[in-house]
């Protein structure tokens, strides 16, 4: 009688781990080293709620790439800023956050496209040009916004169309067929991304949570650094250090930038890990 309790518990216990292991990477992304992942985004600062994760994967010996497809030069509410004004101030921001990472700035790509217009953009060259960036960089693993799972996520413009692309491009990337002349002519190979991270998804998808303890100073610093976006240089941008802001507007902002979301005690940043063909992240199927 008692054998078979414990015939029965060990059943139960092999039943129930795959079950809880699945969508968990095999090795935890705490330990991860010698990838190379590629973030992208639509905005200077879309990663800034990822910046713990990327700081711990950047000292782990990872290779670290962020590409966003806006210059994020409409994101005020400055009546006397211009877009060129901002798209270099956002530049200057985005560097300045991947510097206190030790993220080279020669791992920044920007695409230009002009913010709040990626879904007006031709598709078909967003999506080539993303290509193209798969095929040199080669990503072990993709950082997307989460396009949804079993459903359509939605996310303001520009995170949407960056949601989208991004995936449809790591489709694209794996077939040498598609865009051929990457490959023929500038000696580029066609290229599958095996891994996937996607944030910004619902909290019932998030089955990986990165143990960012230890990152917290780099997390805070970086995203310090998006003061046109996240201070009250929002409305009256006054430059580009918080000794520019009014000392209660600067108060405000280094006490916004300090507050880390916690879970169980412990600074983590969320995800929806996905492993295989881009074919199967929105459904699934693999
Ligand atoms: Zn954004």
């Amino acid at each position: 009688m008692r054998s078979a309790k414990l015939v029965t518990a060990w059943l139960a216990a092999f039943l129930l781990v795959p079950v809880l292991v699945i969508g968990q990477p095999e090795v935890p992304v705490e330990q991860w080293t010698g990838k190379t992942i590629l973030l992208v985004g639509a905005h200077p600062d879309d990663d800034a709620g990822r910046y713990g994760t990327l700081s711990l994967l950047q000292e782990n010996g990872n290779e670290v790439y962020v590409l966003l497809l806006t210059t994020g030069n409409v994101g005020t509410k400055d009546p006397t800023m211009t877009r060129d004004r901002l798209s270099k101030i956002r530049r200057q921001e985005e560097l300045n956050a991947l510097a206190e990472l030790g993220i080279p700035a020669d791992h920044y790509i920007n695409l230009g496209y002009t913010d709040g217009m990626v879904e007006f953009a031709d598709k078909e060259e967003v999506v080539q040009r993303l290509v193209w960036h798969y095929r040199k960089i080669k990503p072990d693993v993709l950082f997307s916004w989460d396009p949804g799972h079993g459903y359509v996520r939605w996310h303001k413009t520009d995170h949407r169309a960056a949601s989208y692309l991004s995936v449809d491009a790591a489709r694209a990337a794996e077939w040498r067929l598609i865009f051929p002349a990457q490959i023929i002519h500038e000696g580029l190979e066609a290229h599958a991304i095996p891994e996937y991270m996607f944030y910004g998804g619902v909290e019932k998808d998030i089955n990986t949570w990165v143990d960012i303890t230890g990152h917290e100073e780099k997390k805070i610093k970086a995203r310090s650094q998006h003061i046109s976006q996240m201070s009250a240089a929002w409305n009256n941008y006054t430059g580009p250090s918080p000794d520019d802001l009014k000392p209660e507007d600067r108060k405000k902002f280094l006490e916004r930038m300090k507050k880390i979301p916690m879970r169980d005690g412990k600074p983590m940043e969320g995800f929806r890990y996905y492993k295989g063909a881009p074919d199967g992240i929105g459904s699934g199927r693999k």
